[in-house]
């Protein structure tokens, strides 16, 4: 169900009035966790001036450390959705166990991330795949391009075809950098299905100076969305600190972005 061959017009993803996979580049902005009200409040008024149309923020935190931060859980979710509703940026936010789906419904979660830890956990991509909304599917860490596109035919099969593929990444021996973004399997992907292809420059580069780069290269390889991590005060933030960008970074950089999408 995922590939071109099956369904020739490229898909377009709805998430409230956002239409991803049209002629915009759209950008998600926002935290890699939710802190509290006041910073998720800050980034978001930053990032929606700055062009961004969605939201993104973890409540839960896929962390390698069980003593690292895990997120505020049900506390973060409800501040997105104040905060969305206050800022009008619809949500984006990542979903962990099926068990959680209840929340993801009382506070009406615009668009579901499964993170990269969980882009083979079939049993949660089957459910998400049942509860209907968008999801952002992320590439997982050791995954192929053909593995990445399985998973996503775990959500079209339980009949959600809103789905969103998002390369953020891969293991490889490179250590300059945190992952390798691989923009070749993100294109070749790209021609093997209809769905929209987000880029995340932000895992990828492991450090803010990284990021323009890869954001700018992802979408002169056609990435039709992005995910970038901001944070109001990045040095002081709880998870991913090195990599998240200032607000004032991210304004340059999505001028950078429609300066570049105009040339292409
Ligand atoms: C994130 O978006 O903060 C995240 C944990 O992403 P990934 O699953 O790609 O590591
Ligand atoms: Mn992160």
């Amino acid at each position: 169900l995922a590939s071109n061959e099956w369904k020739k017009e490229p898909t377009k993803v709805s998430v409230k009035d956002v239409e991803i996979g049209g002629d915009k580049i759209v950008v998600a902005a926002g935290p890699c966790a939710v802190e509290s009200e006041e910073q998720v409040e800050t980034v978001a008024k930053a990032v929606k001036r700055a062009g961004a149309s969605l939201l993104r923020g973890g409540a839960f935190k896929p962390r390698t450390s069980p003593y690292s931060f895990q997120g505020l859980g049900e506390g973060g979710l409800k501040i997105l959705r104040k905060i969305s509703d206050e800022v009008g940026l619809p949500i984006v936010t990542e979903i962990m166990d099926a068990r959680d789906l209840p929340l993801f419904k009382q506070y009406d979660i615009d668009m579901l991330q499964i993170g990269a830890r969980n882009a083979q956990n079939f049993t949660l991509l089957k459910e998400v795949g049942k509860f209907g909304k968008p999801v952002l599917l992320k590439r997982g860490m050791a995954n192929t391009v053909e593995e990445w596109l399985q998973s996503a035919e775990y959500l079209l099969s339980e009949g959600n075809g809103n789905v969103v593929l998002c390369e953020r990444g891969i293991r490889t021996f490179e250590k300059a950098t945190r992952f390798t973004l691989d923009i070749g399997g993100m294109v070749a992907a790209k021609m093997m299905t209809h769905l929209p292809m987000c880029a995340d420059p932000s895992h990828p580069a492991g450090k803010r100076e990284l990021v323009h780069s890869l954001a700018l290269a992802s979408v002169a390889a056609g990435a039709d969305m992005l995910i970038i991590e901001v944070h109001p005060n990045p040095e002081k933030a709880l998870s991913d600190s090195e990599q998240q960008l200032t607000p004032e970074s991210f304004e340059v950089l999505m001028n950078r972005i429609k300066a570049l999408a105009n040339a292409l």
